[in-house]
Parts: structure tokens; C-alpha cells; sequence
């Protein structure tokens, strides 16, 4: 195997930062940060518990009630925000060696997220300035208005695929909207995350509006949806989390937003451009390492072109280099973390007992270290399948034919989850009939997954609770205070007056 890259200057020790400072756990404790090329560890990090929760949310909220954040103009944030922004661009190559140091995403995938992640907090610079309110004449007797106020301080609980761009989705709003942050980035994970206090202190957020406390999801993660003084979570993880998530939140009745899993189909009719087809369900499940909540990874196929598709598509799914993160040719990495890996392997091994395997199967040979998976595609697999119904978030995919419209729609609809669909006809009116009916909170007809930013993002069923994206995601952090004022005399009736028939109701 090639020497394996590390990048230059990488932290031995990644601590929290809490009130514009870096600090370690106030109890000393710390996880290991393993390196997914060699499973060896190669930083620990400050393990936040409660204590550290509390501390970052005491900064939080100190800045949210005392401090200038809140109260400064849109236009004046959003230069913070663009400087943001353009700090996050600067850093284009050194987060992306970092982001596939960290995760194991090849290096060519990992290079646009920071592009990514600065186009969210220009998105919301923009949006904030141009941002107003609905004001109401009532004829004759009222105005009424909006007025849009940031919540407090936001819980910010992120997963560790794409870890820097998905934290920049939930920091960019809640921070233009003038609200204060806890970050609580994924264990597995945590090294980019590191990245934003230096950015943010050096555009000009002032101490204590972002704060970043890294821990285990059971101790900082349960620590912070459990705060009183934290009224927003905004999660995305697994459907489980979100559910454990949910009623720990309950106490406090907490605004919550949830991006969870997802099990999306890929419905190929006979009538599609095959070729874009095959090319397009290659890269939505195999890309990213297959560890990307959108995932094609159930490819629903139409008899007809049943036997072509799995020819073409097995044969593209062996010729997909899997190698070193760092490597420009390699098409597959590594998996995030040796406990991931072991439970897509095991799917590997439930998928050999339910389907036909047509590529992959295991480990690729010349990879005897580090948690690779091949590219595996299964093929004739039943919707009763386990293969078929969880979600397996690797390079795992499953075929399944069928013969009618009416069918498909069935088989795709056949999940607990429902986040998106991609769809392949040259039918105009099947296309859009299909993706009307289909349950899924994202559609793609004849694409792969392409995102403008103003549009809702989000799942529907086990995949997800609100939609974040545009001016959704500033609704989800902003109170809509209704103000209502009487022009000319109040009309009121009259509780008290002796003449009970004066009372006008
Ligand atoms: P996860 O649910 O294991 O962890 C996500 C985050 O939640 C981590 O920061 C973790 O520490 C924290 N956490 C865990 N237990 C917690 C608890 N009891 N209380 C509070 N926080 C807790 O998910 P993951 O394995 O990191 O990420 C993969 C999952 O994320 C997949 O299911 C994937 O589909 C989903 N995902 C969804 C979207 C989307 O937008 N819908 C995007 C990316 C990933």
C-alpha cells in the first residue's frame, strides 16, 4: 500500500471553546480520535459532560441577554457573516486534507464542502438583509405586525458524515438570526469542527455567541437537549437518536428540528436514459462512501431493461477505485470508524442471505488494513428484506425489479422512511405523477442529488420532523411575535357596568 498521508501540523489534543476561549473539561476527561486509514489514534479530545455543558450554555446565554449579537442590525451580521465566509474559502485545501484525514472521504468529494459551507453563510447574509415582515391593516380599527425575534441560545447536535458543511447548515441561520450557539459536533469526528473558533473570533463574533462543547452524544449531546436554558435543538443523526432526542426534549418542550435517516429509492422505468440512469445511481449510493443520508440505496428497476441495468451496473460497481482518502483517483474511501465499518460488513453478510450479490462482497483484497468496503450490489432483492428496510449508510446497494407504475410506487413507498427519491423516465406526466405520490420530502426527476439552498430540505415519516432551508430554517430560529395595535377608540365590552344589557359582546 502507497505511504499513507497525514497532513502537516494536525492537533494532538482538540479541546472545547467555550466564552472565546479553548478549553479542556472541567473533570480532565478525553476520547480518542482514531485516524480511519489506520484505526490508530491519533489526537484525544476533551470529552464534554454536563458540567461543560453548562458552562458553554451560562456563555451562550450571557451573550444572548447581554451582548451585541442579537440586537445588531441584519446588514451588520451579515458582514460577519461574509467575512465568515470568506475565511471558510481561504481554507479550502487545508479543511478538505483535514475533512478526509478525519472521516476517510476521498479527497476529491471532501474538496468542494468547504465551498459548500461558505455558500451558507453568504445564503444567509443575503437572506437576512432582504428579510421583512408581514404588516396588517385591519380597516378601521387595527395594525398588526411581525416581529421577528432570535429565540436564545441554539443546540446544535451534528453526525459525522460531511461533518464541517452539515455544522455550517445549522450554524449559518442560527447565528444570522441573531440567536447564540452550543456546537456539539460528532465524536467520531471532531476535528474540523475545531476550525470554526478561530474563523468566527476573527470575523468578529464576539465571545460567547458560539461555543463548542465535543463529548459523547450520551453525555454532552444528552447533556445539552436536556439543558433548561436551551429552548432549540436542531439535530441530524440516526432516526434512533432522534427519537431518544425527542423525549429527553419533552420536558422542556423545545423547538426541534430533525434530519434523520433514510432508506431513498432510485426508480429506473424502461423508458429512461439508461446510460444517465446507471451513471447517476453509481454515484448517489457509492459516493461520499456510501455514508450520506440521501443515498440511493434501494434501486427499483423495470423488468424490461431489469437484466441490462444489473449487467452495466455490476460491472461499473467492480471498476470503482477504492483506496487511500488521499489519493486524487481514489472513487471509495475509508469508512468513518472501525465500529461503522463492523456494522456495514454485517449487512454485507445479511445482504449474502437475502439478495444476489452481482460486486463487492467484503473487503477489497489489496486493502488488508483500514475500514474499506467494496463496492457491494445485490440483486432480486425481496421488500421484506432487511437489506431493503434499514438503512445501511455504506457502499451497499439493493436491486429490486418491477413491473407496473403501481408497483413501483408500492415498493418505494415501502419503508419507514421517506427523505428522497430519484426517479428516471422520459414521461412527463408518469414523472410528475410519480413524484407527487411518492413519499419523500426531496424528489429528483432524471438528477442526481442537486441542491439550490432556498429550497425545503428535509424527510417526511422516520426521516425527519420540519424542513430547514431558506426562509424555513429562519423560521425554525426566529419567534414570530404578533403585535397588535388599536387605531381610534377601543371598543371593549363593559364587564361590571349595573345595566347588563349595555354589555355589547
Ligand atoms: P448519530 O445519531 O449516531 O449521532 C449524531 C449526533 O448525535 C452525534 O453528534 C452524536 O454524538 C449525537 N448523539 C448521540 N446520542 C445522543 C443523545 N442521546 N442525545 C443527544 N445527542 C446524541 O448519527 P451518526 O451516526 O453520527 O450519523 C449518521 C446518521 O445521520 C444516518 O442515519 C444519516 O442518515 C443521518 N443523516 C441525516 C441527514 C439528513 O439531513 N436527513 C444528513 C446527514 C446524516
Amino acid at each position: 500500500m502507497a505511504e499513507h498521508y497525514v497532513p502537516e501540523n494536525l492537533p494532538t489534543h482538540i479541546q472545547h471553546f467555550i466564552n472565546g476561549k479553548f478549553v479542556d473539561s472541567v473533570g480532565g476527561e478525553t476520547f480518542d480520535v482514531l485516524d480511519p486509514v489506520t484505526n490508530q489514534t491519533y489526537a484525544t479530545a476533551a470529552a464534554g459532560q454536563k458540567a461543560d455543558i453548562d458552562a458553554a450554555v451560562a456563555a451562550a446565554r450571557e451573550a444572548f441577554t447581554n451582548g451585541p449579537w442579537p440586537k445588531m442590525k441584519p446588514r451588520e451580521r451579515a458582514r460577519v457573516l461574509n467575512r465568515i465566509a470568506d475565511a471558510v474559502e481561504a481554507q479550502e485545501d487545508r479543511l478538505a486534507e483535514m475533512e478526509t484525514f478525519d472521516t476517510g472521504l476521498p479527497i476529491t468529494q471532501a474538496k468542494g464542502q468547504a465551498l459548500r459551507a461558505a455558500e451558507n453563510f453568504r445564503f444567509f447574509a443575503d437572506l437576512i438583509v432582504a428579510q421583512f415582515d408581514d404588516a396588517m391593516k385591519v380597516p378601521g380599527s387595527q395594525i398588526n405586525y411581525v416581529n421577528r425575534k432570535p429565540i436564545g441560545v441554539a443546540g446544535l447536535i451534528t453526525p459525522w458524515n460531511t461533518p464541517f458543511m452539515l455544522e455550517s447548515w445549522k450554524l449559518a441561520p442560527a447565528l444570522a438570526t441573531g440567536n447564540t450557539v452550543v456546537l456539539k459536533p460528532a465524536e467520531f469526528t471532531p476535528l474540523s469542527a475545531s476550525l470554526w473558533a478561530d474563523i468566527f473570533t476573527a470575523a468578529g463574533v464576539p465571545a460567547g455567541v458560539f461555543n463548542l462543547v465535543n463529548g459523547l452524544g450520551e453525555e454532552a449531546g444528552d447533556a445539552l437537549v436536556k439543558h433548561p436554558d436551551v429552548p432549540l435543538i436542531s439535530f441530524t443523526g440516526e432516526t434512533t437518536t432522534g427519537q431518544t432526542i425527542f423525549r429527553n426534549a419533552a420536558a422542556n418542550l423545545k423547538g426541534l428540528s430533525m434530519e434523520l435517516g433514510g432508506k431513498s429509492p432510485c426508480v429506473v422505468f424502461a423508458d429512461a436514459d439508461l446510460d444517465a440512469a446507471i451513471d447517476s445511481a453509481l454515484f448517489g449510493v457509492f459516493s461520499l462512501n456510501g455514508e450520506r443520508c440521501t443515498a440511493g440505496s434501494r434501486i427499483l428497476v423495470e423488468r424490461g431493461v431489469y437484466e441490462e441495468f444489473l449487467e452495466k451496473y455490476a460491472a461499473r460497481a467492480k471498476n470503482i477505485v477504492v483506496g487511500d482518502p488521499h489519493d486524487p483517483k481514489t472513487q471509495v474511501g475509508a469508512l468513518v470508524h472501525p465500529e461503522h465499518y463492523k456494522k456495514v460488513m454485517s449487512y454485507v453478510e445479511i445482504g449474502k442471505t437475502e439478495g444476489r450479490l452481482l460486486a463487492g462482497g467484503g473487503r477489497p483484497e489489496h486493502l488488508p488494513e483500514g475500514n474499506y468496503v467494496a463496492p457491494t450490489v445485490f440483486a432480486d432483492v425481496a421488500p421484506d428484506a432487511r437489506i431493503f428496510q434499514e438503512e445501511i449508510f455504506g457502499p451497499v446497494v439493493a436491486i429490486t425489479p418491477f413491473d407496473t407504475d403501481e408497483e413501483a410506487l408500492e415498493l418505494a413507498n415501502n419503508t419507514k422512511y421517506g427523505l428522497a427519491a430519484y426517479i428516471w423516465t422520459q414521461n412527463l406526466t408518469r414523472a410528475h405523477n410519480f413524484a407527487q405520490n411518492v413519499e419523500a420530502g426531496m424528489v429528483w426527476l432524471n438528477s442526481h442529488n442537486v441542491r439550490d439552498l432556498r429550497t425545503p430540505f428535509g424527510g417526511v415519516k422516520a426521516s425527519g420532523l420540519g424542513h430547514e432551508g431558506g426562509y424555513r430554517s429562519i423560521d425554525f430560529y426566529t419567534d414570530q411575535q404578533a403585535v397588535h395595535i388599536t387605531l381610534g377608540k377601543v371598543h371593549t365590552p363593559k364587564f361590571g357596568v349595573v345595566e347588563a344589557s349595555e354589555i355589547d359582546y
